[in-house]
Parts: C-alpha cells; structure tokens; sequence
C-alpha cells in the first residue's frame, strides 16, 4: 500500500502556492486556508509528487483531470462557501475540489459518471476525516431530486447548458457556479446563477476557463 507523507519540502510547496493564488486574486482567506491544509500531492499519482503543487491540471486517469488549483480557489470563492451548507458537486474525479468544500465545513454531495473513478472513493485517503463527502454515482445532469434542495451547486465539468434539474434542485437564494461553453472561444465561461424566489434565476459573468466535458449518462 502506498504511504502517505506530508513532509516540509510539501508544505513549503503548498505555501508557495496559496501565494501564487493570492497574486492571481483569491481572497477569500477560508479558501486559501482549505488548499494550505489540504496535501493536494495525496490526490495524484506518486510520480507527480514534486509537481503536485504547480498551478495546473494533471491526468488521474479516464481520460480525466484533477482541475488546475486556480480554478478549484475561483470556483470555491465564487461559491461563498459557509458551514453546514449542503452543496452538490457534479463530476467527483480526483476528489480535491470535493475536500476544499469539506475542509471548509459544508456538507458535500458529489456525483461521478466514470465507475472507475467513482470506484476509488472506497480507498479515498481522507474518508474518516472528511465524513461529510458522500460518493454518488450517476449521471449529474439529473442531479440527486432526493437530496436536493442545495444551497449551493458546482459543476466541475465544461456545461453543454445549464441543466434544468440542477436549477429545480437549488434552493431560492443559493448559487450555481458552472463553467458553460462558448461556442466561438472554444473555453467556457463561468457563470454564477442566483436563484430567485420565483424558481427564475440572475446570471453573473466571470473569467474563461477549460474544463473536460460534462458527458451524459454513465460509463461503467
Ligand atoms: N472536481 C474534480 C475535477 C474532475 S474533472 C477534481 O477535483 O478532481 C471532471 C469530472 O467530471 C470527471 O471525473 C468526469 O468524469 C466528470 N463528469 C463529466 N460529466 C459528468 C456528469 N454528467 N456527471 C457526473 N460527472 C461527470
């Protein structure tokens, strides 16, 4: 079995990085204190061990990412993230994205289409700290309608559309974050989407970024 090990040379690393995201613009110190606390190198093969805190994505397998660690502070700050608050993740992956959530006390449900990487949350390496993940496997575009509703929803996955069930199972007064193709960029455009009281929604415009399709159905 592997070992697992957080040693000086890691945290000097993660260091570095919680101030490169700083200078790139994250504020929101809750967030950069969950990525400081969190051995991002855990998530990701051992031969990445000494890039593990370089400001980008790396594979994890099925033709899947782990997201860049500036996307997962953006989208977390987008997010506003308080205790307690119940969140939805679509597309579990690496399970990275899903423990800043949990590091920062909210109560995450997170959702895989690829067995395989839905399959690992068996031996995820913080199960007994992170009781408040629960692993779902299932096709994120039609949400989780018996958990639901959400104050909050992140789809870390590169959106077709924003999808009508994911709207249904937000709470009035809570966020979506989802990147959402733009036809002519070939990126995608985050979108933060506030529920109104009316079952309507405001949208609100940010920076482009590139994620891996968000596909429909399972596979596995
Ligand atoms: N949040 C992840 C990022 C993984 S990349 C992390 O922190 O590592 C995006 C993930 O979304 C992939 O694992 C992909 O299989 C998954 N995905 C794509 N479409 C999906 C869908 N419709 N439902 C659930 N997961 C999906």
């Amino acid at each position: 079995m592997r070992k697992f090990e957080d040693t000086y040379q890691h945290k000097g690393m993660r260091n570095q990085l919680v101030k490169l995201l700083r200078t790139k613009g994250i504020t929101d110190e809750n967030v950069l204190t969950a990525i400081n606390n969190i051995p991002r190198h855990f998530f990701l093969d051992s031969a990445f061990d000494k890039i593990a805190y370089e400001d980008r994505a790396f594979p994890i397998g099925e033709d899947q990412t782990i997201s860049q660690p500036y996307t997962v502070a953006y989208q977390s700050q987008l997010l506003q993230v308080k205790r307690n608050e119940k969140i939805l993740e679509i597309g579990t992956g690496s399970v990275y994205q899903a423990s800043v959530l949990a590091e920062m006390g909210a109560r995450v449900f997170t959702i895989e289409r690829q067995k395989k990487l839905y399959d690992r949350h068996k031996d995820f390496v913080f199960k007994a700290k992170y009781p408040n993940i629960k692993f779902f496997f299932g096709d994120g575009f039609l949400g989780l309608p018996t958990y639901g509703p959400f104050d909050k929803i992140i789809i870390t996955a590169a959106a077709p559309y924003i999808p009508p069930k994911l709207i249904e199972q937000l709470k009035a007064g809570g966020f979506m974050v989802i990147p959402v193709d733009d036809a002519e960029a070939k990126s995608q455009r985050m979108l933060r989407l506030t529920k109104n009281e009316n079952g309507s929604y405001a949208e609100e415009s940010f920076d482009a970024f590139s994620f891996v399709p968000m596909l429909t159905g399972k596979n596995g």
